[in-house]
């Protein structure tokens, strides 16, 4: 697997070299509207710290992670009046990564909604 490489897109919202519609942080993670929504209140959930993705992932990322995930699915629902969630998450090129800095997509769902595939 290659290295995390520090110029990725994520990497540059952390830092705050490029611009995003952040919605909320503590001091392990971030979250940020994703700049091509497929639903509703598409948002990003990433660490702050460097990680390529799951399977590069410590488990203390992966905790804090998860916790923000499931923090920001409650807000969600109530948010955008959604009646489920999905969290996605993908792993290199091959199985749909595109930015390589962990995250984890948490897409607000109502029933019989569809969600354009990513890419
Ligand atoms: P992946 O396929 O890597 O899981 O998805 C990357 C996601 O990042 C895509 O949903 C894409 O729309 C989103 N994305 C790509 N570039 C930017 C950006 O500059 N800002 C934000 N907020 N989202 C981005």
């Amino acid at each position: 697997m290659a290295r995390y490489d520090p110029n990725n897109i994520f990497a540059k919202i952390l830092r705050g070299e490029l611009p995003a519609h952040k919605v909320y942080e503590n001091s392990d993670t971030m979250v940020f509207m994703d700049i091509m929504p497929r639903s509703d209140g598409h948002m990003l959930v990433i660490p702050k710290t460097p990680c390529r993705n799951f399977l590069d992932a410590s488990p203390e990322q992966l905790a804090a992670v998860m916790a923000t995930a499931q923090k920001m699915s409650h807000i969600a629902m109530r948010a955008f009046d959604a009646q489920g969630v999905t969290v996605q998450q993908f792993n290199e090129a091959a199985g749909g990564q595109e930015v390589f800095h962990l995250h984890f997509h948490i897409l607000p769902r109502r029933d019989g909604d569809t969600v354009r595939p990513p890419g």
